[in-house]
């Protein structure tokens, strides 16, 4: 499409590796998108390896997970440096699911292993729960050949939606969980930080829990 570059790399030649990144809010289709190319190196009969943080087992241990229910098999890792111990030499295509879990180190990684032939492609948070910049993805998409930036649907109004909106009250920047926690909104309908109403009806739910 005309949003993004990576038919760019049509053009390539030998055995240039590249970075690409793949970013918006939850529920944007990161992950389909992640395993949608993964998928179809896999049938152009690559070695592909796909890594993941281990802080995220919502789902499943040794899996990526959209929240369609698609999967693919990874392998975890609990720091970006591991990516580097666990490569197999041989792979050519290489995968990297919720990078904000590993942003210590994971540019110099994925700069490593694209320097080195690989095409790497990476699905992550661009903003965090209060709208901001979300570590590593502003550095990533400075570096990165190909930049996709997916939309989810506003929970509010239908629109486009660029923004996670955290809707239950937690400390740090860092939550894991999925559907109740979090939804996707717009630039309009994005409230920085918890908005009362959500609270009072998650505590109203919480509440029929205790009694029921
Ligand atoms: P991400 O990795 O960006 O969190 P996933 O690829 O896991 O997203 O899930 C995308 C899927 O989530 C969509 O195909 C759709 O089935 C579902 N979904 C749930 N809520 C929404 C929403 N608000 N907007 C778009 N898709 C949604
Ligand atoms: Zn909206």
């Amino acid at each position: 499409s005309r949003w993004d570059n990576s038919q760019n790399m049509d053009v390539l030649t030998g055995h240039l590796g590249w970075i690409e990144v793949i970013c918006g809010p939850m529920f944007s289709g990161k992950s389909e998108e992640l395993i949608r190319r993964l998928r179809r190196a896999m049938i152009a009969r690559k070695r592909v390896q796909v890594f993941k943080p281990i802080i995220d087992n919502r789902y499943s241990i040794e899996e990526i997970v959209s929240h369609s229910e698609q999967r693919l098999k990874a392998e975890n890792v609990s720091q970006a440096r591991d990516i580097l111990d666990k490569l197999d030499w041989r792979t050519q295509v290489v995968g990297i699911d919720e990078p904000n879990f590993l942003a210590d180190g994971l540019v110099d990684v994925a700069q490593q292993l694209a320097d080195s032939g690989k095409q790497v492609i990476i699905s992550g948070l661009d903003t965090d729960f209060m709208g901001r910049p979300f570590a590593p993805i502003p550095e990533l998409l400075c570096v990165a050949e190909s930049i996709t930036k997916t939309l989810a649907i506003c929970m509010r109004c239908g629109n486009p939606a660029k923004h996670t909106q955290r809707l239950v009250e937690a400390e740090g920047l860092i939550v894991v969980g999925a559907m109740g926690m979090y939804e996707a909104r717009c630039r309009r309908c994005f409230e920085p930080g918890i908005p009362k109403q959500e609270l009072l009806e998650f505590a109203k739910v919480k509440a029929g829990n205790l009694n029921g």
